[in-house]
C-alpha cells in the first residue's frame, strides 16, 4: 500500500489494509509461516512533507524454536506511531525531529509506502530467540530429535550427576 502525499488532505486520512502478499522472509529470519496477513488501521497526517500515521496493527504468525526448531504460534498486535519524511531532508528538519521522538522512515518520489513500515514494524517486535516453551531442551546432539523436558534421550547412558541422584530416589 503506497499512498501519495497529494492523496493526503489538510483534514488527514483514515485508512486500513492488509498486506497479503507478505511472505515469511520479508517480516524475519526467525518466521516460518503467516497465518494472518499482516493488517494495519490508522490515521495518515501531513504537514509539509512531514507525514505522520498513528494506528494499530495486527498479524498472526508461526516462528521458530530457537532451540529445537519447533513451531512457535505468535499473534502481534500493537500500536503504530510513525513519521516519514522526503531523502535528503535530514539536515533541514533534523532538530525538529529529534524533539518529536519519532520513529523515522523516508518516503522517495512523493508516495509513502505503508506496507514496508508495516512489515518493518512486525520485524521490530518478533523475538529475536523464540522457544516454544520456556525450558526447551532442544535438539539431542546425538540423533538430532527435539528433546522432550527431563529425558536425556541418547544421553540416558551418560553418567550426570542430576540424572544418577534421581536414579538413587527411585531405587
Ligand atoms: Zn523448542
Ligand atoms: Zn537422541
Amino acid at each position: 500500500m503506497k499512498v501519495a502525499l497529494n492523496d493526503i488532505p489538510a483534514e488527514g486520512k483514515e485508512l486500513s489494509f492488509s498486506d497479503s502478499a507478505a511472505e515469511p522472509q520479508d517480516l524475519g529470519p526467525q518466521v516460518e509461516a503467516v497465518t494472518l496477513a499482516p493488517s494495519a488501521e490508522m490515521k495518515l497526517e501531513r504537514s509539509g512533507d512531514l507525514v505522520t500515521a498513528k494506528g494499530t496493527y495486527a498479524a498472526e504468525l508461526v516462528l521458530s524454536c530457537s532451540r529445537c526448531l519447533g513451531p512457535v504460534p505468535l499473534r502481534l498486535e500493537g500500536e503504530l506511531d510513525w513519521a516519514f519524511r522526503p531523502l535528503g531532508q535530514e539536515e533541514r528538519e533534523e532538530v525538529q525531529l529529534a524533539e518529536d521522538e519519532l520513529e523515522l522512515s523516508f518516503y522517495e518520489d512523493g508516495e509513502v509506502d505503508l506496507t514496508q513500515a508495516l512489515r518493518d514494524e512486525i520485524g521490530l517486535a518478533l523475538p529475536m530467540a523464540p522457544l516454544c516453551r520456556e525450558d526447551c531442551s532442544g535438539l539431542c546432539p546425538v540423533c538430532g530429535k527435539p528433546v522432550k523436558p527431563g529425558d536425556p534421550c541418547c544421553r540416558r547412558d551418560e553418567v550426570d550427576p542430576r540424572w544418577a541422584k534421581l536414579a538413587q530416589l527411585k531405587k
